[in-house]
C-alpha cells in the first residue's frame, strides 16, 4: 500500500488551511512557530489536491495538528474550470464592475465558506463585506484563505470593511488575518451605484 495521505495517514490535514500567495507561503504554522525557523517539510494530499505541510518544530514536539494544507489564493477558479474533488477556491464575478462579487471555498463542491467584496478599477478600492464560514470549519483559517483570496484579487487597493462593532470574535479573527485594517466600510460611488443605493442611504455598517 503506498501511503498518499489520502486515506489520513500522516493526520487529518484538511483540519487546517492556510493561504499561498504563488510560491510565499504564510510564514507560521497554525501553532504559531516560525517555519523559516522552526523548518517545515512538504506532502501532497491526493484527496484535497492541495500541497500539504508538516511543521517541523509541532512534530519533534509530539505536537498534534502539527501539518496543515496550503491553497493558493492566486490561482482561482471560475465555476466553469471548477474541480469535481478536492478543496478549491472558486471566484463569481459581480454582474456589474463595482457590484458584489464572492469567492466560495468548496470541498468536493459543496460550499464551505464564502466572502463578498466588491472592486472599483477606477479608484482602486475594494470592500470586504461580508464572510461566512459553515460552523463545523471554523478556527481552522478558512475565513483567513478567503479573505486573503479577496486581497489577492487587487493587493495594491485601498480596502475597508464593516466595523467590528463590539463583537471580539471577529475583532480576533481580522487581527489575526491581517487584513485588511481599520473599519467603516468606505464604498466608492460607483459602489453605491451598483448597489442601487443612494450615497445618502449609507451608514457605514
Ligand atoms: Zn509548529
Ligand atoms: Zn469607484
Amino acid at each position: 500500500m503506498v501511503l498518499s495521505g489520502a486515506a489520513g495517514e500522516f493526520g487529518r490535514t484538511e483540519e487546517y488551511v492556510r493561504p499561498r500567495w504563488g510560491d510565499r507561503r504564510w510564514p507560521r504554522c497554525p501553532r504559531g512557530h516560525e517555519l523559516a525557523v522552526g523548518g517545515v517539510t512538504g506532502s501532497y494530499s491526493h484527496a484535497l489536491g492541495l500541497p500539504t505541510m508538516l511543521c517541523l518544530a509541532c512534530q519533534t514536539a509530539g505536537a498534534n495538528r502539527a501539518s496543515w494544507v496550503e491553497i493558493d489564493v492566486t490561482a482561482q477558479h471560475t465555476p466553469q474550470t471548477a474541480p469535481r474533488t478536492g478543496l478549491a477556491l472558486i471566484r463569481h464575478r459581480p454582474p456589474s464592475p463595482a457590484a458584489a462579487g464572492r469567492i466560495e471555498l468548496t470541498l468536493d463542491t459543496t460550499v464551505l465558506g464564502h466572502i463578498e467584496l466588491a472592486l472599483c478599477r477606477i479608484e482602486c478600492r475594494g470592500n470586504l463585506r461580508a464572510l461566512e464560514v459553515e460552523p463545523g470549519r471554523r478556527r481552522t483559517g478558512y475565513g483567513t484563505v478567503l479573505a486573503a483570496a479577496a486581497r489577492a484579487l487587487a493587493p495594491d487597493y485601498d480596502w475597508s470593511m464593516p466595523a467590528f462593532a463590539e463583537d471580539p470574535v471577529a475583532r480576533a479573527f481580522w487581527a489575526a488575518a491581517g487584513v485588511p485594517g481599520p473599519s467603516p466600510l468606505a464604498p466608492c460611488s460607483h459602489m453605491r451605484e451598483a448597489l442601487g443605493m443612494p450615497s445618502e442611504a449609507w451608514t457605514g455598517t
